[in-house]
Parts: structure tokens; sequence; C-alpha cells
């Protein structure tokens, strides 16, 4: 079957192209359900035609393997919750980075075997098949190809360790940033290490006993420099992680001579790199503060918020806004919780109904993932138009007569402006202090992702509207239905 290598390179090459369009298809949240339809067949054509490469070992294991992955996958991709997708995406995410460095241990390991190096460990890998046939001796690698190698498992198993303190952060199930004196030494003393370890590695001086250490350095880097980022760098480093996996990935296929993995690896790197630079940019910070400075380091008291919370009915809220000219309405994390995004819409319509002007406002790293907020919005059919970004809605909050906040904490916070010692300083906020009247909805005076206490709660022109998300602006629909009837 001489024209079987062609056919499985075939099918890698349409897996590619499945890859690319349906990424192109992402870029529009009218295609973008679509777009993962597209890539995952992708996938799915990759994998399969991996069954078929000539002398592939292990089959058995293999698809247990892959079973047991799909069970996992279905399972927990079936039940969990919206708001919980940013930890999901960095659990799946680590897994990537984690298969990625086991894959460059295999081939490390096969590696030393060949030098006569290593005796003690298993003598086949399904990973190079054709090679290991020829003489049931591990393959020879280029020095590129030990380069590569090397460099994808340092990438992959720094994501795989990083990518899991994430999901333990986001998950709540550790405090959100752990400091303490000289980390950054340490930090940067880990790095160091491991990357000469890696050096060794790439220049033939392999041993069980450097590879163990190689891989140790790695994983103890990827937490330790997770360890200190909290806060609102989260989304920064998520997207990193997910850019690290992505090369990572499509070094080892390098190694493997697998062009639909160098393919799909590429991809992600290069969309999480973008990605990377976006959120960072919407936050005001570098890659390398976000990575080694951290967020409010500067440390000192903290402002003291004076005043207090003044609340609102639901009626007098709607009557404010039933008679406004300008309303601009900013949804955040809360909203999601309480999937409040379809009642939210029903009030705007019923608002743009009576003559007044509504836009909604989405801040870039609102809710808990890149683009969560315009997920929720489009999912209620909100119409594009009516969606500002923060850098063009700012401007607009001194016009705007309400400005209605609904779940939404860090990123409206003022103090992020005015308060050096603030975790959150230097964050740019959607401005709505600037508003002539501020509405804000929550359940009661609880904090957002970063934990801090909110200036523009405390405001003179803010009132609050206690309650959950959806249950509220129910109460403001219906008391417009009230006046309008
Ligand atoms: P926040 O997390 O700052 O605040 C959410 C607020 O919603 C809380 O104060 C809470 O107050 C309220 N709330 C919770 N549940 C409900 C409910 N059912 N009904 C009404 N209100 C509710 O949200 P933001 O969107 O303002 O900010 C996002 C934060 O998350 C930023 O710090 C960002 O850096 C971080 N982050 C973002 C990621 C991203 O990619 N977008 C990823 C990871 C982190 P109360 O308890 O009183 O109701």
């Amino acid at each position: 079957m001489a024209w079987l290598p062609t056919l499985i390179k075939a099918c890698y090459f349409v897996a590619a192209l499945l890859f690319i369009l349906g990424l192109k298809r992402m870029s529009s949240p009218r295609t973008a359900r679509g777009g993962i339809v597209w890539a995952g067949f992708g996938m799915l054509l990759a994998v399969l035609a991996t069954f078929f490469l000539p002398d592939m070992h292990n089959r058995g294991l293999i698809i247990a393997a892959v079973l047991i992955g799909v069970a996992a996958a279905w399972w927990s991709g079936r039940r969990v919750a919206m708001t919980a997708m940013p930890q999901m995406v960095a659990l799946y995410n680590g897994m990537g980075g984690g298969a990625a460095a086991a894959i460059g241990a295999v081939e490390l390991i096969g590696y030393a075997r060949g030098l006569g190096l290593l005796h003690a460990v298993p003598d086949t890998s399904p990973l190079r098949p054709e090679a290991w046939a020829v003489n049931g001796l591990p393959p020879a690698l280029s020095p590129t190809e030990l380069a590569l190698g090397v460099l994808g498992a340092l990438i992959g198993a720094v994501s795989f360790s990083g990518s899991l303190v994430a999901f333990a952060k986001l998950q709540g199930w550790m405090d959100k940033r752990f400091v303490f004196p000289g980390q950054r030494t340490v930090n940067l003393l880990l790095l160091a290490a491991a990357v000469v370890a890696g050096v060794l590695l790439a220049t033939s001086h392999a041993s069980a006993a450097l590879i163990v250490a190689f891989f140790a350095l790695a994983l103890l880097f990827g937490l330790m420099m997770t360890l200190p980022i909290g806060g609102a760098d989260m989304p920064v480093v998520i997207s990193l992680y997910n850019a690290f996996t992505g090369l990572a990935v499509s070094f080892e296929g390098f190694v493997l001579g697998n062009e639909a993995m160098i393919i799909a690896g590429m991809v992600v790197g290069a969309a999480g790199t973008l990605l990377t630079q976006l959120m960072a940019k919407a936050m005001n910070r570098s890659i390398g503060n976000v990575l080694f400075g951290s967020f409010g380091a500067a440390g000192g008291e903290a402002q003291a918020i004076e005043g207090a919370q003044k609340p609102v009915d639901a009626s007098d809220a709607a009557v404010m806004m039933a008679y406004a000219e300008r309303v601009v309405i900013v949804p955040g994390y809360g909203l999601a919780v309480a999937q409040a995004q379809h009642k939210v819409w029903e009030f705007a319509q019923l608002l743009i109904k009576r003559g007044v002007k509504v836009k909604f406002a989405i801040h870039p790293v609102a809710g808990r993932m890149p683009g969560h907020m315009n997920v929720l919005l489009a999912e209620a059919g909100v119409p594009y138009d009516l969606i500002a970004d923060m850098d063009d809605i700012n401007p607009e909050f001194p016009a705007t007569d309400v400005a209605l906040v609904i779940g939404a904490n860090d990123v409206v916070n003022p103090l992020a402006k005015t308060d050096p010692a603030s975790p959150i300083y230097g964050m740019p906020i959607l401005d709505v202090s600037a508003a002539k009247h501020v509405i804000v909805i929550k359940r009661g005076k609880g904090t957002g992702f970063a934990g801090i206490e909110n200036a523009l709660f405390y405001a003179d022109n803010t009132r609050m509207l206690y309650g959950d998300g959806q249950a509220a602006v129910g109460e403001l629909v219906a008391s417009l239905k009230e006046i309008d009837a």
C-alpha cells in the first residue's frame, strides 16, 4: 500500500485547512459556532489518519486513552457552567502542554537509550513507529529535532504546571496571589537552571538524572511563575499559556515529523500570541510586567472609601431610565452568573421603543474569559451595532444620563485610576462614574475577582439596586411595562 503515506499526508493537509478555515470563521460571532465544528472535524480527521501510519504500535492502548479522554471531555464539556469556562479552558490548555511535554520526554528517553545511556525503560514507543521498526532501536534525532524537542518539552511543561495553578485560582481553590520576598530571583534562577539542563540535553549530554531534573525544574518554574500572578492579570496569563501550548505542540510535531501537529500548534501559538498582546494592551500592561512584576506591587495603604452605598428600588430606577435620553448598559461577570442576558435585552428593547438611545459597553476583561460578554449578548440577540468597546464608549459617558451596571465590579472601579496602592491600579476601566447617574445591580456587598472595594458604589451619583441580576432586571422590565401601560 505505497499510497497510504500519501493519503495520510493528504488527510493532514485537509485537517490543516479545516483548522485555518475554522479559525477564520471564529472571528465573527455569527459564524463562530460553525468554525468550532469545522476545526473539530479537522482534528477528528487528523487523529483518524494517524492510526493508519505504517507500523503503528500499541493501537489498543491508544484507543483506550482516546476513549477515556473523549468520555471525560464530553462529560465535563456538557456539565460545565458558562461561568466556569475559563477554568475549563485553563485545564484543557494545561493538558495540551502536558501532552507536548510527554512527547518530548518519550523522545528524549528514546534518544538517550539510543546513545546507550539508559537501559531501564520500555523499548517501544508508539510515537515514531517507522523509525523504531527499522532495527528495534530508538530513532536518532537530528540536532535541530533534538533542540526543538527540548524547547517544546520546556514550554509544554511550564504551560502544564502553570495552567494547573491558573485553574486552581480560577476555581477558587487557591489564594489569588501568593508572594514572598525574593520570589523574582528564585523564579529567574529556576528558569536559568531549567534552560541549562535543556541546553545540556540538546547537546547530547542526556542521562536519566538530567532528564528528570530538566522536567522537574520546568514544572516547578511553571508553578512558581504563576503563583504570584493574580487579580486582573489572569486573563493575560491564561492566553499566554494558550500560546505556549500551541508552540510546544508545534515543536514536538516537528520532532515527530507530523504536519498536522506542526500546523495546528502554530495556529494556536499565533492566535494565542495575538490574544495575549490584545489582553495585555487592554490591561495597559507589558507581558514582561505581568510575568515578572505584579499588579499593585507598589504596596502601601489602600485609599479609604468615604460615604455609604445608597439603595434604590426597581420602580424608581425604571423611571430614571424611561425618561432618559441616553442609557449605557455595562454587563459584567454577575450578568453571566445570573444568566440575565435575555432579560437585559428585553429591557433594552422596551427602552428603545420609548425612544431612549441604548448602548452596551464591553470591557475587554469583563467576565471570566476573553469575549465572555460578547458571547452572552450575541446569544440574547443584541445587534452588534449597539455594542461598543471601552475606547469608543468612554468619551460618551459624560453625555450619558444613566449608566446601568449589571454584575460588573472590577472593570468599573475608579480606584484603578486614583489609588496607586490598589491591586488593579493602572488597569483601564469603563468610566461609568462620569455618567450623570449610575445604577448598579448586584446581590449585596460582594467584591469582584480582584477582591477589593469599589469606590463607584459609594459615589454621590450612584444608586444600588440589590438583587440577583436576572430577577432585578425582571423587576425593571415589569416597572417599565407599568409606566408604558
Ligand atoms: P467582577 O468579578 O469584578 O465582579 C462581579 C460582580 O458581580 C461581583 O461584585 C458580584 O457582587 C456580582 N454578582 C455575582 N453574581 C451575581 C448575580 N447572580 N447577580 C448580580 N450580581 C452578581 O466582574 P467584572 O466583569 O467587573 O470583572 C472581571 C474580573 O475578572 C476582572 O478582575 C478580570 O481581570 C477578571 N478575569 C477576567 C478574565 C477574562 O478573560 N475576562 C479571566 C480571569 C479573570 P455580589 O456578590 O454583591 O452580587
